[in-house]
Protein backbone atom coordinates (compact mmCIF):
# COMPACT_ATOMS: atom_id res chain seq x y z
CA UNK A 1 0.00 0.00 0.00
CA UNK A 2 0.94 3.61 -0.84
CA UNK A 3 -0.01 6.70 -0.41
CA UNK A 4 -1.77 6.78 -3.77
CA UNK A 5 -3.77 3.27 -2.73
CA UNK A 6 -7.30 3.74 -3.50
CA UNK A 7 -9.24 3.99 -0.54
CA UNK A 8 -11.54 0.82 -1.85
CA UNK A 9 -8.31 -0.94 -1.98
CA UNK A 10 -7.15 -0.41 1.22
CA UNK A 11 -10.60 -1.55 2.47
CA UNK A 12 -10.18 -4.74 0.02
CA UNK A 13 -7.20 -5.59 1.65
CA UNK A 14 -8.54 -4.85 4.89
CA UNK A 15 -11.34 -7.37 4.61
CA UNK A 16 -9.46 -9.91 2.63
CA UNK A 17 -7.20 -10.24 5.92
CA UNK A 18 -9.66 -11.00 8.45
CA UNK A 19 -11.49 -13.47 5.82
CA UNK A 20 -10.99 -17.02 7.16
CA UNK A 21 -10.56 -20.03 4.88
CA UNK A 22 -11.86 -23.40 5.63
CA UNK A 23 -10.28 -26.09 3.66
CA UNK A 24 -12.54 -28.96 2.26
CA UNK A 25 -15.95 -27.77 4.08
CA UNK A 26 -19.07 -28.60 3.44
CA UNK A 27 -17.13 -31.11 1.37
CA UNK A 28 -13.97 -32.58 0.26
CA UNK A 29 -12.68 -29.88 -2.41
CA UNK A 30 -14.40 -27.03 -1.54
CA UNK A 31 -12.22 -23.74 0.04
CA UNK A 32 -14.63 -22.25 1.95
CA UNK A 33 -14.72 -18.34 2.68
CA UNK A 34 -15.97 -18.11 6.09
CA UNK A 35 -16.89 -13.87 6.70
CA UNK A 36 -18.17 -14.05 9.89
CA UNK A 37 -14.69 -12.48 11.05
CA UNK A 38 -15.47 -9.21 9.41
CA UNK A 39 -19.20 -9.17 10.76
CA UNK A 40 -17.45 -9.36 14.40
CA UNK A 41 -15.55 -6.31 13.13
CA UNK A 42 -17.76 -2.91 13.95
CA UNK A 43 -15.77 -0.55 11.99
CA UNK A 44 -14.83 -2.90 8.84
CA UNK A 45 -18.55 -4.29 8.52
CA UNK A 46 -19.46 -0.53 8.91
CA UNK A 47 -17.08 0.63 6.19
CA UNK A 48 -18.43 -2.15 3.71
CA UNK A 49 -21.88 -1.41 4.31
CA UNK A 50 -20.79 2.56 3.62
CA UNK A 51 -18.60 1.70 0.76
CA UNK A 52 -21.61 -0.77 -0.95
CA UNK A 53 -24.36 1.39 -0.33
CA UNK A 54 -22.41 4.92 -1.56
CA UNK A 55 -21.97 2.85 -4.71
CA UNK A 56 -25.84 2.79 -5.24
CA UNK A 57 -26.96 5.50 -3.25
CA UNK A 58 -29.96 6.77 -4.74
CA UNK A 59 -30.20 4.06 -7.66
CA UNK A 60 -31.84 1.46 -5.72
CA UNK A 61 -35.56 0.62 -4.67
CA UNK A 62 -34.89 -2.12 -3.10
CA UNK A 63 -32.47 -4.45 -1.09
CA UNK A 64 -32.71 -7.89 -2.12
CA UNK A 65 -30.68 -10.72 0.94
CA UNK A 66 -29.64 -14.06 -0.06
CA UNK A 67 -30.15 -16.46 2.51
CA UNK A 68 -28.36 -16.47 5.24
CA UNK A 69 -25.24 -14.27 4.74
CA UNK A 70 -27.03 -11.81 2.20
CA UNK A 71 -29.08 -10.94 4.73
CA UNK A 72 -26.87 -9.59 7.26
CA UNK A 73 -24.82 -7.09 4.72
CA UNK A 74 -27.88 -6.70 2.80
CA UNK A 75 -30.41 -5.28 5.68
CA UNK A 76 -27.28 -3.38 6.86
CA UNK A 77 -26.77 -1.87 3.62
CA UNK A 78 -30.88 -0.81 2.74
CA UNK A 79 -31.34 0.64 6.34
CA UNK A 80 -27.78 3.24 4.88
CA UNK A 81 -29.53 3.46 1.66
CA UNK A 82 -33.24 3.98 3.35
CA UNK A 83 -34.89 1.57 1.27
CA UNK A 84 -36.43 -1.46 2.04
CA UNK A 85 -35.30 -5.20 2.53
CA UNK A 86 -36.11 -8.24 0.92
CA UNK A 87 -35.17 -11.91 2.48
CA UNK A 88 -34.84 -14.04 -0.27
CA UNK A 89 -34.82 -17.42 1.30
CA UNK A 90 -34.37 -21.21 0.66
CA UNK A 91 -37.41 -23.62 0.09
CA UNK A 92 -40.50 -23.58 2.45
CA UNK A 93 -39.62 -20.63 4.84
CA UNK A 94 -41.39 -18.18 3.29
CA UNK A 95 -44.94 -17.77 4.86
CA UNK A 96 -47.43 -15.63 1.99
CA UNK A 97 -47.38 -16.61 -1.59
CA UNK A 98 -43.76 -17.18 -3.29
CA UNK A 99 -41.67 -17.20 -6.26
CA UNK A 100 -39.76 -20.42 -6.44
CA UNK A 101 -36.62 -20.78 -8.58
CA UNK A 102 -34.28 -24.33 -8.89
CA UNK A 103 -30.53 -23.73 -9.38
CA UNK A 104 -27.19 -25.38 -9.67
CA UNK A 105 -24.65 -24.58 -6.61
CA UNK A 106 -21.13 -25.15 -6.29
CA UNK A 107 -21.77 -27.90 -4.25
CA UNK A 108 -25.06 -29.57 -4.84
CA UNK A 109 -27.97 -27.92 -5.86
CA UNK A 110 -31.21 -26.32 -4.02
CA UNK A 111 -34.16 -23.63 -4.70
CA UNK A 112 -34.26 -20.41 -3.94
CA UNK A 113 -37.86 -18.45 -3.11
CA UNK A 114 -39.44 -14.75 -2.64
CA UNK A 115 -42.89 -13.61 -1.81
CA UNK A 116 -44.88 -12.69 -4.49
CA UNK A 117 -45.24 -8.56 -3.34
CA UNK A 118 -41.94 -8.32 -2.37
CA UNK A 119 -40.89 -6.35 -5.09
CA UNK A 120 -43.23 -3.90 -7.12
CA UNK A 121 -42.99 -3.83 -11.34
CA UNK A 122 -40.28 -1.36 -12.00
CA UNK A 123 -38.73 -1.07 -8.84
CA UNK A 124 -34.84 -1.44 -8.86
CA UNK A 125 -33.13 -4.01 -6.66
CA UNK A 126 -29.70 -4.14 -5.56
CA UNK A 127 -28.79 -7.81 -5.10
CA UNK A 128 -26.30 -8.20 -1.91
CA UNK A 129 -24.75 -11.47 -1.02
CA UNK A 130 -20.86 -12.59 0.85
CA UNK A 131 -19.55 -15.05 -2.03
CA UNK A 132 -20.13 -15.06 -5.61
CA UNK A 133 -18.41 -18.94 -6.85
CA UNK A 134 -20.64 -20.57 -9.70
CA UNK A 135 -23.73 -17.83 -9.95
CA UNK A 136 -26.20 -20.07 -9.64
CA UNK A 137 -27.48 -18.59 -6.36
CA UNK A 138 -27.38 -14.72 -8.16
CA UNK A 139 -28.95 -15.84 -11.13
CA UNK A 140 -31.84 -17.23 -9.37
CA UNK A 141 -32.23 -14.80 -7.44
CA UNK A 142 -32.54 -12.18 -10.35
CA UNK A 143 -35.01 -14.81 -12.08
CA UNK A 144 -37.20 -14.49 -8.96
CA UNK A 145 -36.87 -10.37 -8.95
CA UNK A 146 -37.69 -10.36 -12.41
CA UNK A 147 -41.13 -12.59 -12.05
CA UNK A 148 -41.59 -10.10 -9.59
CA UNK A 149 -41.09 -7.23 -12.36
CA UNK A 150 -38.54 -5.56 -11.03
CA UNK A 151 -35.27 -5.00 -12.30
CA UNK A 152 -32.31 -6.06 -11.19
CA UNK A 153 -29.64 -2.58 -10.81
CA UNK A 154 -26.72 -5.12 -9.82
CA UNK A 155 -25.59 -7.78 -7.84
CA UNK A 156 -23.02 -6.86 -4.87
CA UNK A 157 -20.94 -8.92 -3.20
CA UNK A 158 -17.66 -9.13 -0.82
CA UNK A 159 -16.01 -11.80 -2.92
CA UNK A 160 -16.04 -12.91 -6.15
CA UNK A 161 -14.84 -16.34 -6.75
CA UNK A 162 -13.67 -15.59 -10.37
CA UNK A 163 -12.28 -18.63 -11.73
CA UNK A 164 -16.10 -20.26 -11.54
CA UNK A 165 -17.00 -17.38 -13.59
CA UNK A 166 -20.34 -16.78 -11.90
CA UNK A 167 -20.61 -13.75 -13.75
CA UNK A 168 -21.02 -15.51 -16.99
CA UNK A 169 -24.63 -16.30 -15.61
CA UNK A 170 -25.59 -12.70 -15.29
CA UNK A 171 -24.94 -11.49 -18.53
CA UNK A 172 -25.72 -7.62 -18.25
CA UNK A 173 -26.16 -7.20 -14.70
CA UNK A 174 -23.19 -5.38 -13.43
CA UNK A 175 -21.70 -7.30 -10.94
CA UNK A 176 -19.44 -5.56 -8.41
CA UNK A 177 -17.08 -7.48 -5.97
CA UNK A 178 -15.00 -6.05 -3.49
CA UNK A 179 -12.29 -8.93 -3.35
CA UNK A 180 -11.70 -11.08 -6.27
CA UNK A 181 -9.60 -14.27 -5.74
P1 LIG B 1 -22.92 -20.00 -6.24
O1 LIG B 1 -24.38 -20.21 -6.50
O2 LIG B 1 -22.08 -21.15 -6.66
O3 LIG B 1 -22.46 -18.67 -6.79
O4 LIG B 1 -22.76 -19.96 -4.67
C1 LIG B 1 -22.97 -18.78 -3.97
C2 LIG B 1 -23.64 -19.05 -2.66
O5 LIG B 1 -23.07 -20.16 -1.98
C3 LIG B 1 -23.49 -17.86 -1.76
O6 LIG B 1 -24.72 -17.68 -1.07
C4 LIG B 1 -22.36 -18.22 -0.84
O7 LIG B 1 -22.67 -17.85 0.48
C5 LIG B 1 -22.23 -19.73 -0.94
N1 LIG B 1 -20.87 -20.17 -1.32
C6 LIG B 1 -20.53 -20.83 -2.44
N2 LIG B 1 -19.25 -21.13 -2.46
C7 LIG B 1 -18.73 -20.65 -1.32
C8 LIG B 1 -17.43 -20.64 -0.75
N3 LIG B 1 -16.38 -21.20 -1.37
N4 LIG B 1 -17.26 -20.03 0.44
C9 LIG B 1 -18.31 -19.45 1.07
N5 LIG B 1 -19.56 -19.43 0.59
C10 LIG B 1 -19.78 -20.02 -0.60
Amino acid sequence: MTESTAPHEILAADVRSVLREIPDYPVPGVVFKDFTPLLADPALSARVVHHVAGRHHEQVDRVVGIEARGFILGAAIAHHLGVGFVPVRKADKLPAARHSVDYDLEYGSATLEMHTDAVQRGERVLVVDDVLATGGTAAATCELITRCGGQVAAVDVVLELAFLHGRDKLPGIPVYALISD
